[in-house]
């Protein structure tokens, strides 16, 4: 494996329940460094071009809705392998079918409101 760095999103409805701390920790406790940081709300446009992919499924309005509903964390992360362990870390899409430990397990409300994003 090498050094990588991928995008992650900590959504509104985790920055809303107060556990940035807590999944910013996962994240270092598998051994990823935050690389760089910034609260911020996302802007309606720039939400519709992030998830341009998913324009023609049936949620996408709910999804920009719930994204630009308040304020997310957008980070960098970075380490040995770090696509894939964000991916293990966070858990499957939705809550109800992510490993127990991970962080949408722990902290995912829905499909939809999964309390993060990872790219890649
Ligand atoms: P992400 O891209 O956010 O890391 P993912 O790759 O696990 O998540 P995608 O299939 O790329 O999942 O979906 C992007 C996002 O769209 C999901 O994180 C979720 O918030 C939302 N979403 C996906 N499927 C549904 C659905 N059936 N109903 C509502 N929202 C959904
Ligand atoms: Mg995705």
């Amino acid at each position: 494996m090498s050094k990588e760095v991928t995008f992650s999103i900590i959504k509104p409805n985790a920055v809303k329940k107060g556990v940035i701390g807590n999944i910013i920790e996962q994240f270092e406790n598998a051994g990823l460094k935050i690389a760089a940081a910034k609260l911020t709300v996302i802007s309606r446009k720039k939400c519709e071009e992030f998830y341009a992919e998913h324009k023609e499924r049936p949620f996408f309005g709910e999804l920009v809705d719930f994204m630009t509903s308040g304020p997310v964390v957008l980070m960098a992360l970075s380490g040995e392998g770090a696509v894939l362990k964000n991916r293990e870390i966070m858990g499957a899409t939705d809550p109800k079918k992510a490993a127990p430990g991970t962080i949408r397990a722990k902290h995912g409300d829905s499909v939809g409101e999964n309390a993060v994003h990872g790219s890649g």
